[in-house]
């Protein structure tokens, strides 16, 4: 591929715009020599404005999303975008969220423009485990543990029961809820079905990647370790 065209899908610039940034001089290699944009591409070589590119294709990262930012690229609100350097927003392949969480849930949330990634996770094959920490209006009941792991409970308005899922009582309040799929508002509408409601929901961990201390509002990029740990 073209350098001028790695830049545009990098979100630099239209490819008019990229194709001035080489005229203008700002597209350098690591000792500063002037690149043209027909230059071969070597990704760890180049600068623009003396700074390395972004990550290649194949980015994935996890952010820890605040409550009050929704998953779309749409929303006239906040947007997890808003959260990431704008240039990700203008990425080709695109950056998605793998899988939602709702406006007002917290926690770790992976983006990839990695399709096949993407799809192996979200994917009802891969089974993996979502790990959420529950707020409850009301206090548990005692026999939500039970109902969850049956694989009997289906939600209003599907057919399919719901795979086992764990239940673990954290307080009169408070629960962890470890599920092995992701339906729409799948917590909040397993613990309508249980006669309480959810007012706080928080993902901690998914599959074997925890967020660890990455502080609210904050992302990094994975690496092949963390991908290990995931699956
Ligand atoms: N289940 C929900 O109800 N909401 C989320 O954000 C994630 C899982």
């Amino acid at each position: 591929m073209k350098l001028v065209k790695h830049l545009a899908n990098l979100g630099y610039g239209s490819r008019k715009e990229v194709a001035w940034m080489f005229r203008e001089g700002r597209v350098t290699d690591a000792n500063g020599e002037v690149l043209y944009q027909d230059d071969p591409l070597d990704h760890d070589n180049v600068r623009v404005d003396g700074q390395p590119l972004d990550p290649p294709p194949g980015l994935v990262l996890m952010l820890h999303k605040p409550a009050g930012y929704t998953c779309s690229t749409k929303d006239p609100g906040r947007i997890v975008y808003d959260l990431l350097p704008p240039r990700f927003r203008l990425r080709n392949p695109v950056l998605s969220t793998v899988g939602r969480l709702d406006r007002d849930t917290t926690g770790l949330l992976l983006m990839t423009d990695d399709g096949q990634l993407l799809h192996r996770i979200v994917s009802p094959k891969s089974k993996l485990a979502k790990v959420y920490e529950a707020g409850l209006a009301e206090d548990l009941r005692g026999d939500e543990a039970q109902l969850f792991a049956s694989g009997t409970l289906v939600l209003e308005g599907e057919d399919t029961p719901l795979l086992p899922a764990r239940l673990e009582v954290l307080g009169p309040r408070r629960a962890r809820l470890v599920l092995h799929e992701g339906r729409y508002h799948q917590v909040r509408r397993m613990f309508a079905a249980a006669g309480n409601r959810v007012l706080a929901l928080h993902r901690p961990q998914v599959g074997g990647l925890e967020l660890g201390g990455l502080p609210e509002g904050q992302w990094r990029q994975l690496g092949q370790a963390d991908l290990d740990a995931l699956f």
